[in-house]
């Protein structure tokens, strides 16, 4: 018998475009001879559009917006659309940052019953902070980089005393990051004292949250892992970035703007030590189905720190993620395979 399954993708998040890329690999990639798709369309201002007879020939899905296909949610029971509850087993919420891959949309989910590929609404919520996910690494042990976070209406308040904070705690470099964004959105590498205020009011737009971290001289290495309560990893890569950081642009703009290197040159030490690592932060999270942990390997003192995890990280057939579980002989019509697996049954406890 075949799955119905439902594909959500858009969303109102600064990587809604993101989305649609991702979307349009796991639609072209999902075995048709095992699942009915139905596609969902959630705009930038948070539409819920039903995609009928869909097509997708480019590499990015479109979303067309016609009121009479808006769709609703009907708790307990799904997703209804002309007056009829549509026919879908589960969903593959393709969507990145803010109403997609935070929590809240996993926690709608579960609301109306339908299970969903990835973590739930806890991990995901736990994930998305950068501050709350650091906060449980340390309490577990792991390494992480130094940080303090700061919040808008403090920083609102006496934007000259945040200022002073900061500079007395760190030296410079340090980076300036919103806690819930993805993609670099609202990053910034501050390189002085006289750019800080500027990167924080702008990292300030993105958030009610900033985290500030050194800016730690490092390789950055990323591990794949799949699997709900005893995950597997894969081959590590590495990101080289060609400009300053890995910014927006360097990921998605700049055709020459990072060099994934797959595998990462590492010693057979390394590996180990960051695929363990890499478990433990996934499971310390409460992590299901899928996620991207992103590391610094500290060029100074080779030690390993982990820098944040994405329970849905950048999703095509040629993101860093599905290519290191290629990189081991789990293709990509395949990788779904298993995370449509790993998201069945209510509490997902079975692998
Ligand atoms: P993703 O697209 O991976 O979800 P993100 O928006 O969640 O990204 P981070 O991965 O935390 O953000 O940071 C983006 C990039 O900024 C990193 O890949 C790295 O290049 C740089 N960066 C962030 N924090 C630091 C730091 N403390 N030291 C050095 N570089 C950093
Ligand atoms: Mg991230
Ligand atoms: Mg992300
Ligand atoms: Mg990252």
């Amino acid at each position: 018998k075949k799955h119905n399954v439902a594909i959500l993708y858009g969303g109102k998040s600064g990587e809604h475009d993101v989305s649609l890329l991702s979307a349009s690999s796991v639609e072209r990639h999902l075995d048709k001879k095992k699942y009915n798709i139905h596609l969902i369309g959630i705009t930038l201002e948070g539409l819920w559009y039903y995609q009928h007879n869909y097509t997708n020939s480019s590499q990015s899905l479109e979303i067309v917006r016609d009121e009479s296909k808006l769709i609703s949610l009907i708790p307990g029971k799904g997703i209804m659309y002309h007056g009829q509850i549509l026919d879908i087993d589960f969903i593959f919420p393709i969507l990145h940052g803010t109403f997609g891959e935070d929590g809240t949309l996993q926690g709608l989910l579960d609301i109306i019953d339908i299970p969903y590929a990835g973590s739930g609404m806890e991990g995901s919520f736990m994930a998305m902070d950068k501050e709350y996910a650091k906060i449980v690494w340390e309490k577990e042990g792991l390494p992480v980089v130094p940080f303090i976070s700061i919040k808008k209406h403090t920083f609102i308040d006496n934007p000259n005393e945040i200022e002073k904070q900061i500079n007395n705690k760190f030296n410079y470099p340090i980076f300036v990051k919103p806690v819930k964004t993805g993609s670099s959105v609202g990053v910034s590498r501050v390189d002085s004292s006289d750019k800080l205020l500027p990167a924080l009011k702008n990292a300030f737009n993105y958030d009610h949250k900033v985290l500030i971290e050194p800016a730690i001289n490092a390789r950055e290495i990323e591990c794949s892992v799949i699997g709900n309560n005893y995950p597997k990893t894969f081959s590590l890569g590495e990101i080289a970035p060609s400009h300053e950081f890995y910014d927006y642009e360097a990921k998605y703009i700049d055709p020459n703007g990072a060099k994934l290197i797959i595998p990462a040159i590492l010693t057979e030490n390394q590996k180990e030590e960051i695929k363990e690592i890499a478990r433990k932060a996934y499971i310390a999270i409460n992590c299901k189905g899928f996620s991207r942990v992103d590391f610094f390997l500290d060029i100074d003192t080779n030690s390993v720190m982990l820098n944040e995890i994405n329970t849905i990280p950048g999703f095509t057939n040629v993101s860093m993620f599905s290519m290191l579980c290629a990189e081991d002989g789990l293709n990509y019509s395949d990788l779904l395979d298993k995370i449509f697996e790993y998201g069945q049954g209510k509490y997902r406890e079975q692998q």
